[in-house]
């Protein structure tokens, strides 16, 4: 025991992103391992908040628009989220909702490879992104086929039929994680195009878009990137493709003229033409107000601090409970910045675990996840998390009517 309080004594001490913590605002003596789904309050936004509301909302009014740049603010907050997905200037947009980026870059691709007729996805995706692409089947009626194989076949079922592989970096439920550059050479290798969800890897370690070559991506503003539940999401774009891509929801602010109010649409030039319609300007604000937390952070050290989170919970929780069994996988490199258990009983486990003060989530048919957010989780809440595991499972603290109800979100 005292070699264990040792041990993470001496990480946190050590630990060159400990002053983050200090830049969110998180419930008194709760551990928060959900930050791969909502991600915590940073300070800084409620004061932006109070702004954007009383002043810019309230005193600006409809001159807003242009006093405050609110029309460019996709874009502003694209370019900040570009640095932390390894994109240049210009391929990188705050927009709508991942769902609704996925189909958008779903059809643009498809119509870019039009003699091909299948789309490539795995059974391990979250499944919106999956009935995304059986929607746009749907709609097209024109042959085309949503093939879904499972992860350790993706590979080698990349083939000449392929018109564009939908692959989530981060599996959300094992946290397994693809190898970005290797499976865009293997596509682009078959004349395939990829589109990456980065739902669990924007903002939990580096990206590098541009270095792998990849053509397109989404990724999720309430997740790691801490912009509120519902944030804005992002769309990025390679920019070969720039000239070639056509948006399928044309909207008026993707137009080349959106104050000409031309009967015709035209798109404008770059990625703007993934803007559909009027930002949300409120959102976006938050979201970029929770990226200062990100201002002059490595992402090399939120990695290194990400896999010693990961590896130090994997350890103490495996030491103290046989009745858990690990399904992220252990090698670091194979995985994205979370740790899932199968055990049984899991929803009622979770909800022992939450009401003890350890927040994580449960996935069906029984997984206990717990997300690392390396700017403001400590090695002594892994620690600390790990003893709390034990405690539920040893003394069947999740064994109550109460605790096996099921709530609408899990
Ligand atoms: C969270 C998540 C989404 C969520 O999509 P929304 O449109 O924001 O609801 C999509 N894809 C993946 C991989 C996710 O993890």
């Amino acid at each position: 025991m005292v070699e264990v309080l040792q041990k993470w004594e001496e990480l946190d001490a050590n630990d060159p992103l400990s002053g983050r913590r200090d830049l969110f605002d998180l419930p008194e003596g709760m551990i928060y391992l959900d930050g791969n789904s909502l991600g915590a309050l940073p300070k800084s936004v409620s004061a932006r908040m109070k702004n954007m509301v009383e002043e810019q909302w309230g005193q600006s009014l409809i001159t807003g628009w242009n006093k405050h740049g609110w029309m460019d603010m996709p874009a502003r907050v694209g370019e900040r989220l570009a640095k932390i997905v390894g994109a240049e200037e210009g391929t990188v947009l705050a927009t709508d909702i991942t769902s609704i980026n996925v189909f958008k870059l779903l059809a643009t691709a498809v119509k870019m490879r039009p003699e091909r007729k299948v789309i490539l996805s795995d059974t391990a995706n979250f499944p919106t992104d999956l009935y995304m692409a059986q929607g746009l089947v749907r709609l097209l009626d024109a042959g085309h086929e949503l093939k879904i194989v499972d992860p350790e076949e993706i590979y080698d079922a990349l083939d000449e039929s392929i018109a564009v592989m939908l692959l989530s970096e981060v599996e959300y439920k094992s946290g397994r994680r693809y190898d970005m550059a290797k499976y865009t050479e293997k596509a682009h290798s078959v004349g395939a195009l990829v589109i990456w969800d980065l739902c669990h890897s924007a903002g939990a370690f580096e990206v590098e878009l541009d270095k792998c070559n990849a053509d397109f991506a989404v990724g999720c503003g309430y997740k790691y990137l801490n912009g509120g539940p519902g944030a804005p999401a992002f769309v990025y774009a390679a920019k070969r493709h720039h000239d070639t891509m056509v948006t399928p929801l044309s909207g008026w602010h993707g137009h080349e003229a959106p104050f000409a109010f031309d009967l015709d649409y035209r798109a404008c030039e770059g990625i703007d033409q993934m803007r559909v319609g009027t930002p949300s300007v409120l959102s976006l604000a938050a979201l970029d107000a929770a990226l200062d937390a990100f201002e002059g952070v490595d992402m090399a050290e939120v990695r290194a601090k990400s896999v010693a989170l990961c590896d130090l919970f994997i350890e103490e929780v495996e030491r103290r409970c046989p009745e858990v069994s690990l399904v992220t996988p252990r090698n670091a490199d194979e995985r994205g910045s979370q740790v899932s258990f199968a055990v049984e009983e899991g929803y009622a486990v979770m909800q022992a675990l939450i009401a003890n003060g350890v927040v994580g989530d449960f996935r069906a048919p029984n997984i206990i996840r717990f997300g690392f957010t390396p700017l403001y989780v400590s090695y002594g809440d892994v620690v600390k998390a790990a003893e709390t595991v034990e405690r539920v499972l040893r003394e069947r603290l999740w064994d109550t009517p109460e605790f096996k109800k099921r709530a609408k979100v899990t």
